[in-house]
């Protein structure tokens, strides 16, 4: 399943790269903790990422979009969270909704919603997750039932990301009623909805407050009997909405890890610099061979944090199977993004616990990381099987 037929035009790359590293210092670095204290949702940072193209970034031109590789992406999404990771929560879902509509849609839905969904007109937001079903997928109750040529949705799903500004929601649902399916009862519709709490069978619920990732809004959303275009069926089959979903998981886990080194990366920078300028017992505490050491841990980690996420990247664009690659790269990457963290705010003593420098927000944001996408827990369940898969002996 390639992502685009370019993996390495790095000169469109690096030019796109210095835009957004501009975009990122003038406008997102000196307005992220405002917007974060506030949990305001940033309108002028979403309207500038539409005029740079970044909502289309993976979009084939045909369809209007850039047409750019998955590497390319990761980089972009490498340099945002840099400034905030929650201006990469506005790419997230929507990169994962572009995704499995170029990649399982028909031709139809690709020609409705694509060239929309390349400006940022259409933002998309991804819910597969249930009040009672996260990790097991398999369990999600939200029931669609087909009613002439249009289905009948009745259900909550639950912490949506862009759940409240999204106009088309990518919605797991049951089109099969008997549980002894699964996942083989499963299927995907594409939701279309007005900004705002309410819709036509829609109740948006209020943002939920969170310890990070402030600004981009997280909501739960019920369905009662909101009636959705039978042509709104992912691919037009029913029953195919597991492997759908997965397959955009398996690109929103390669996502993370690039927030994740984003987010490291700036802990690291952050505390190097603060390291060489904090002075205690008439040294700069950078020449402390204790501080040396942390740095060069979290040095090291973030190296090795970056090269399995550009690996996973770089397979999954060349169509390659990457369970195992992404997954080992979403969790090596969180858990290494919260360490290093951890210890920049150690670094910055008591500096690192005061909101006028970063290292709080960022202590605040990388434990999402830990968590969406599928939990660590269940990366080391995907990592384990695989391994033994590879390894096994007879
Ligand atoms: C800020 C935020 C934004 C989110 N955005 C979205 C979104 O846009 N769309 C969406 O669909 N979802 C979203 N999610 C949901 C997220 O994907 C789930 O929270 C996550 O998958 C975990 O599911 P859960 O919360 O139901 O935890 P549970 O599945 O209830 O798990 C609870 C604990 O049990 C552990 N556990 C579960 N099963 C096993 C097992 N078999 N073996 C060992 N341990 C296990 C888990 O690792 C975890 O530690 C978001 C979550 C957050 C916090």
């Amino acid at each position: 399943m390639p992502i685009a037929a370019a993996d390495e035009n790095t000169e469109v790359r690096e030019e796109l790269l210095e835009v957004v590293r501009r975009f990122r210092d003038k406008e997102i670095i000196p307005t992220a903790s405002h917007y974060d204290a506030q949990d305001e949702y940033p309108e002028p940072i979403v309207e500038r990422m539409k005029e740079l193209g970044l909502f289309g970034i993976t979009v084939p031109t045909e369809y209007g979009g850039l047409g750019l590789d998955l590497l390319t992406y990761v980089m972009v999404v490498e340099e945002l969270s840099y400034g905030w990771m929650s201006v990469s929560g506005f790419l997230n879902t929507h990169f994962m909704g572009c995704f499995l509509i170029k990649t399982f849609g028909t031709e139809e839905q690709k020609q409705k919603f694509l060239p929309r969904m390349a400006t940022g007109e259409i933002r998309a937001a991804y819910s597969l997750s249930e009040p009672d079903a996260g990790s097991d997928v398999a369990a999600i109750r939200t029931r669609a039932v087909r009613d002439g040529d249009e289905y009948v949705v009745n259900g909550t799903k639950m912490w949506l990301t862009n759940g409240r500004e999204a106009r088309l929601v990518v919605t797991l649902v049951r089109t099969d009623p008997n549980p002894d399916t699964r996942h083989r009862g499963l299927s995907v519709l594409l939701v279309e909805k007005e900004p705002g709490p309410r819709y036509e069978g829609i109740t948006v619920g209020p943002n939920i407050h969170k310890l990070g990732y402030r600004g981009v809004e997280t909501v739960e959303l019920v369905f009662d009997n909101h009636r959705v275009p039978a042509a709104n069926l992912l691919g037009a089959e029913e029953g195919n909405g597991f492997p759908q979903m997965m397959a955009a998981v398996e690109l929103g886990r390669i996502n993370i890890a690039a927030r994740a080194v984003g987010v490291a990366r700036r802990a690291f920078e952050e505390s190097i610099r603060y390291a060489q300028q904090r002075e205690t017992f008439g040294r700069p505490i950078a020449q402390h061979q204790a501080i040396q050491f942390k740095l060069a841990e979290m040095g090291t980690k973030l190296h090795a944090a970056r090269l399995v996420c550009h690996d996973a990247a770089r397979r999954k664009n060349r169509g390659e199977r990457c369970d195992l690659q992404a997954g080992m790269a979403k969790y090596f990457a969180s858990e290494a993004c919260w360490e290093i963290c951890q210890e920049a705010l150690r670094i910055h003593g008591g500096n690192g616990y005061a909101n006028e420098y970063p290292i709080e927000r960022l202590y605040r944001d990388a434990p999402l990381m830990i968590v969406g996408e599928g939990t660590n827990e269940i990366q080391k369940m995907v990592i384990g099987r695989r391994l033994l898969e590879e390894y096994a002996i007879d």
